[in-house]
């Protein structure tokens, strides 16, 4: 039993004495919040629920203020799927997959796919890695990224069904590169962790469970939510760049321009007034062309 207090959790934790960082995390009502008014076949739910997991876990092992996201494009099962992560442990993610009944059901989860690693501090450039998903999980694709790009050992766990997604990270330190004793160590007692221990047991009791014998330092934990930053605002400026002539069309055609955020379900609608309004308002919107 886990109690409220020990859900939507990340935990962080340090083998000083290795120079290795763990990070484990579990979705419980953010997770459920972000499969609402989803119906995702299962295997995309547990891609979903790992990219997920994993947008948190980066994120929290950088210091920075901002969003990470993942993004998996690929031509297999899964088309598109997206995670984000806030500095803040928010999280937001959809998925998008072919429909199964189809005659030629792609055999593969990604296809021919690819995971792009997007951090977009508040103030700076924003950072791009990508990486392809021949290995058709989330799972190989993060481990070659850092194998690739930052050279630190780290390993990754994950367990997911309807009601938790938990994610598990042991990642070396960069002052300790290549400290392959203690990294070992650490990884054969990590490797005894099981998928039911990761979704029945609280953060705490998987780590005491692990590493009850090592000296660790345990930081204090952090709440994670599922939010999703869309707003009239942002969907208005969208409209404002989709350009006057083509919102007119579509006011048209339907009587008003509805607009659903994928994310989080929010139903936008603007009538012809408030279209009107926005384009006089607008600054620059560009002019609408007469035919
Ligand atoms: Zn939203």
């Amino acid at each position: 039993m886990i109690a409220d207090d020990e859900k939507d959790q990340l935990l962080r934790f340090i083998f000083s004495e290795y120079g290795i960082r763990g990070e484990i995390i579990s979705l419980d009502s953010s997770w459920l919040t972000a499969q609402q008014n989803h119906t995702y076949p299962e295997p995309v739910a547990e891609q979903l629920g790992q990219a997920l997991a994993t947008s948190l876990l980066l994120s929290a092992t950088i210091k920075f203020k901002g969003s990470l996201t993942l993004q998996v494009q690929g031509d297999g099962l899964i088309n598109m799927l997206v995670a984000q992560a806030t500095d803040h442990q928010a999280v937001r993610g959809l998925a998008h997959w072919q429909d199964e009944a189809s005659d030629n059901k792609p055999s593969s989860l990604f296809g021919d796919g690819r995971l792009i690693i997007t951090i977009k501090p508040d103030q700076g450039e924003p950072y791009q890695g990508i990486v392809s998903l021949e290995g058709d999980s989330i799972l190989d694709a993060i481990q070659t990224y850092f194998k690739q790009s930052e050279q630190l050992k780290t390993r990754l766990w994950f367990a997911v069904n309807g009601e938790r997604a938990v994610g598990f990270l042991l990642q070396e330190l960069p002052a300790h590169q290549g400290d392959t004793d203690g990294w070992q160590h650490v990884e054969v007692l990590a490797d005894t962790i099981t998928h039911s221990e990761l979704l029945e047991l609280p953060p705490q009791q998987v780590i005491h469970r692990l590493f009850h014998e090592e000296a660790i330092r345990l930081f204090d934990p952090q709440a994670v939510k599922f939010q999703c930053d869309c707003s009239k605002e942002k969907v208005e400026a969208s409209l404002i760049n989709l350009g006057h002539p083509e919102v007119l069309s579509i006011l048209q055609e339907k009587g008003t321009v509805e607009v659903d955020c994928g994310y989080c379900n929010k139903h936008y609608n603007f009538d012809a007034i408030d279209i009107d309004t926005l384009f006089s308002d607008a600054p620059n919107a560009p002019a609408p062309i007469l035919h």
